[in-house]
């Protein structure tokens, strides 16, 4: 029987992980940073977006020798100039909690008629000793309230354009067709199809 091609997903979100594989499909095995061991946070220091991407995937090649590709995701709102971006994490404290995430970006949404929106994710792939990154982004808006209860973060107050409901309220499927994820995702499968067969 043929085996799996295996790359690693630099990422210790289940969430991420569970969607990037239901986008890459059966042909490739996914593994995580637990199914590698990697249990130690990965450094992100860049104030870029882009290099933080290129600096998980540098990480565990560095560390583990092993192919990869990591991601990193920003939520860019147009009236707070671009942030949280790369922040978007820890926007309102190093807890990390969503909740308060939102929280932050509705108040200070307050009253502001601008409520443009984008989620960029940016892909960094290392094969061997060559890097490719790849972009993905949805244009959408921050809602006036929270809605929904499925998806994570910021998904219950983005609704993506031209659609009623916020990402928290489509289901996993609809979600991943359109997502600044699946953008680039797609982006990865079809350098990877058109470059050495993995797919
Ligand atoms: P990171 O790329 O895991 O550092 O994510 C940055 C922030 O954006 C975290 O607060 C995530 O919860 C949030 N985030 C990442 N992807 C999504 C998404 O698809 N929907 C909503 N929030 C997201």
């Amino acid at each position: 029987m043929e085996s799996k091609t295996k790359i690693v997903f630099a990422t210790g979100n289940p969430n991420k992980l569970k969607e990037v594989r239901e986008m890459l499909g059966e042909s490739v095995e996914v593994l995580g940073l637990t199914d590698i061991g990697c249990t130690e946070e990965i450094p992100e220091t860049s104030p870029t977006i882009e290099g933080n991407a290129i600096l998980k995937a540098q990480y565990v090649k560095e560390n583990y020798g092993l192919d990869c590709f990591s991601e990193d995701t920003g939520l860019e709102v147009e009236a707070l100039d671009g942030q949280p971006g790369v922040f978007s994490a820890r926007y309102a404290g190093p807890q990390k909690d969503s909740s308060d995430n939102m929280k932050l970006v509705l108040d200070k949404l307050q009253d502001q008629e601008n409520r443009s929106a984008r989620f960029k994710t940016v892909i960094a792939l290392i094969q061997g000793s060559k890097l490719e990154t790849f972009e993905g982004i949805i244009n959408g808006h921050i809602t006036i309230n929270p809605k929904g209860e499925k998806g994570f973060g910021y998904d219950p107050i983005f609704q993506p354009e031209g659609y009623e409901q916020t990402f928290a309220e489509l289901n996993r499927t609809e979600k991943n067709e359109i997502s600044h994820r699946a953008r680039a995702v797609r982006k990865l499968v079809k350098y990877l199809q058109g470059s050495n067969g993995y797919t």
